[in-house]
């Protein structure tokens, strides 16, 4: 038997695997670009965050864990394949990692790089024939099975079809909708592709002086006065706006029009801010305004803070209570109008893809077009920050790659 994976991304190097090790086939895994795992290579800042020992398989873990589809899909890749064998499968790879106190799992050697040449390492090693440079453009049903054209128009063959070919996000690094576009030939249907996990543009301007800024922060995501989502963890500010994993988890629900409301003090209620603030100015009354914030914000930001409310230079002990209030509510809740988000070359995900009720979820086989299987981003799942996005990848990938196995070996 012969059997074609289009895409060399994490999802498609480990259904290669697995079906190369684990049925006995013909592996031939296709990719446009001159190397596996490219896109890889640039996860978690160039760090790979793996997977998160969060993850649990179960319907509420999975409900905040993952976007666009049911749930239900998700069940049986991410319990056959979860976390801990994931960890184990990787360590019999040779790769070590490291959990941090997130749950977010890493290679020991804090590389992107060791997770994609033990998955090389071990695709060589299993026999399977990886081509470079194709650029599949057309898929045709022949009389057993499938084949795939590329756009300078060879043709490869196989018996089933793994579709492994990724989504939008980071297009420098190769997402594209061609997975989404060859399965549509095959009678597949898509949902809007938006990009998600991405840094926001924001107003106003004066933001932009706190450019390289990271703070600690409660986000709330804010439209018509209603909160639509919030999240906390870390924000970067930028030259455009902000981004972060905690800009990134509100990303999907952001649009122009909505704010973000930022607590940049969230271990402290707003009361404790103002009375921290009353205090500074009883005990150090002749410092300038401007310092105001030093020892509790990063001091670019506590400036900027102060300066937004403060216009003139003046010692502590002249500003008033309503200046106080003031700078204390900057601080509590900030507010930044998003103009918009960033496009698909900053995305690190794609929201939106090939619908998940047109695959079975026990095989990740499609309903309308026998023999051809989907996995990772290409399908309509997209997780929250924190290494979920793999997990599915790898998840997926596995349960894919089991074509011709039986089924019951995982
Ligand atoms: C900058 C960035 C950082 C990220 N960081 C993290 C992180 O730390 N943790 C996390 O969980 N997730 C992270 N993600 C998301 C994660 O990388 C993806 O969800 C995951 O790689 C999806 O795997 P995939 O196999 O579906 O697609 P991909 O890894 O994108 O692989 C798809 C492959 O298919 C190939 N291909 C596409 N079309 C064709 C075609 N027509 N012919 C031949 N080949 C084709 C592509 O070239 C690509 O190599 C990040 C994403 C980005 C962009």
């Amino acid at each position: 038997m012969k059997i074609l994976i289009l895409g060399g991304g994490a999802s498609g190097m480990m259904a290669a695997l697995t079906a190369a090790e684990l049925s006995g086939a013909h592996v031939t895994l296709l990719e446009r670009q001159a190397r596996v795992g490219k896109k890889l290579l640039a996860t978690g800042n160039g760090r790979c965050n793996l997977t998160n020992v969060r993850l649990i398989p179960d319907a509420p873990c999975l409900q905040s864990s993952y976007n666009g589809c049911d749930p239900a899909f998700l069940l049986p890749a991410l319990t056959r394949f979860d976390v801990s064998r994931t960890r184990i499968f990787f360590r019999a790879l040779g790769l070590l990692t490291v959990q941090e106190p997130s749950g977010r799992v890493y290679p020991l050697s804090d590389q992107a790089n060791s997770v994609v040449d033990v998955l090389r390492f071990a695709l060589d090693q299993a026999g399977v024939e990886t081509v470079f440079g194709f650029d599949a453009v057309s898929v045709r049903k022949k009389a057993r099975g499938y084949e795939l054209c590329s756009a300078e128009g060879t043709a490869r063959f196989g018996d089933k079809l793994i579709v492994a070919a990724g989504g939008c996000a980071g297009k420098t690094l190769g997402g594209t909708d061609a997975g989404c576009r060859l399965l549509a030939q095959l009678g597949h249907t898509c949902t809007e592709l938006r990009p998600s996990l991405t840094p926001l543009r924001t107003d106003p301007a004066w933001i932009r002086g706190l450019k390289g800024v990271r703070a600690d922060a409660f986000v709330r995501l804010r439209k018509g006065g209603r909160t639509l989502c919030a999240s906390s963890g870390e924000l970067q500010f930028t030259d455009y706006g902000v981004s972060g994993p905690v800009i990134f988890d509100l990303s999907r629900a952001a649009s122009a029009g909505s704010e973000l409301v930022i607590d940049l003090l969230r271990d402290y209620a707003e009361s404790d801010v103002r009375a921290m603030l009353a205090q500074r100015v009883q005990r150090l009354p002749s410092l300038p305004a401007q310092e105001l914030l030093s020892g509790m914000l990063h001091p670019r930001l506590g400036r900027m803070l102060v300066r937004g409310v403060i216009r003139e230079e003046r010692p502590l002990h002249m500003l008033t209570d309503a200046e106080l209030d003031a700078v204390c509510a900057q601080i509590k809740s900030l507010t930044l109008p998003v103009t918009g988000a960033l496009g698909f070359e900053s995305a690190q995900v794609t929201a939106g893809g090939i619908r998940t009720s047109e695959f079975d979820p026990q095989t990740l086989e499609s309903r309308l077009a026998p023999g051809v299987f989907a996995c990772g981003e290409v399908l309509d799942v997209d997780g929250v920050c924190g290494g979920y996005n793999l997990q599915w990848a790898w998840s997926s990938g596995r349960l894919a790659g089991l074509v011709g196995t039986g089924r019951e070996r995982l």
